[in-house]
């Protein structure tokens, strides 16, 4: 049954200071198999996957493949892969990278909203058909917009985002992976502390801001999967 409006608030208090373990639990029991966790193997992506799959080890991952991302990034997935035995659900764009490229050219340059609808937001929405909640590894530190975030969100007549990592920072995911004696993204030591496609990635140039090396130049915070429900 889906939480009422009063039960979601008392839910959410309820995991103010909880460990993100506990709110991944919470999830699996009240939604059953209809969830899933994202991933974009990312920077610190391990941490909220060994969470993950210490809870559900057959947990589906939604891998939204862009044809724009790091070969270091996809060598990173098959390591994660191999070494937590994660059950990942591939998804990419429609039209195939080649005719992408073909038909837009540069369009993460003229048009980035548009290139990251074609090639994240629209896969995501597909993956995410039938499903009644989404695990996401989203920080309250990370931008503005996810700072006023709740752990526990309903985005649908029956659909819930879960954000099991709201209130930790930097120190407390790594400290997890490095405790679980995971790695981290291998661009990491390089200088990278938020990966995403290849044009859109660089490494910080304010580094009090991890996220700045992202879309640099551009007036564009967010890819739009974090935010196309709130659209609706
Ligand atoms: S992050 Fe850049 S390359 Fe990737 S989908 Fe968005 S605009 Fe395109």
């Amino acid at each position: 049954m889906s939480p009422s409006e009063g039960e979601l608030e008392e839910i959410n208090a309820g995991f103010r200071g909880a460990h993100p373990r506990d709110i991944i639990r919470f999830a699996c029991e009240r939604f059953g198999d209809a969830l899933a966790v994202s991933s974009s193997f990312g920077a610190e992506s391990a941490c909220l996957l060994s969470l993950a799959v210490s809870v559900r080890p057959d947990i589906p991952v939604i891998f939204i493949d862009t044809g724009f991302l790091f070969p270091e990034t996809l060598a990173f997935r098959d390591e994660l892969k191999r070494r937590l035995k994660l059950n990942i659900l591939e998804v990419g764009p429609a039209m195939g990278h080649a005719e992408f490229l073909a038909r837009h050219g540069r369009l993460y340059e003229t048009d980035p909203d548009r290139c990251c609808e074609i090639n994240k937001v629209e896969p995501l929405k597909r993956a995410l058909k039938g499903l009644r909640c989404w695990i996401s590894g989203v920080r309250a530190d990370q931008t503005a917009y996810r700072g006023a975030m709740r752990y526990l969100e309903r985005k649908g007549e029956d659909f819930f985002k879960v954000s099991p990592l709201l209130s930790w920072g930097a120190r407390e995911v790594v400290r997890h992976i490095r405790d679980e004696g995971l790695p981290m993204h291998p661009l990491w030591e390089r200088g990278y502390t938020s990966i995403g496609c290849e044009p859109c990635t660089s490494v910080p140039g304010d580094p009090s801001d991890p996220r700045s090396g992202r879309w640099k130049g551009k007036n564009k915070t967010e890819c739009g999967i974090h935010t196309f429900l709130d659209k609706k």
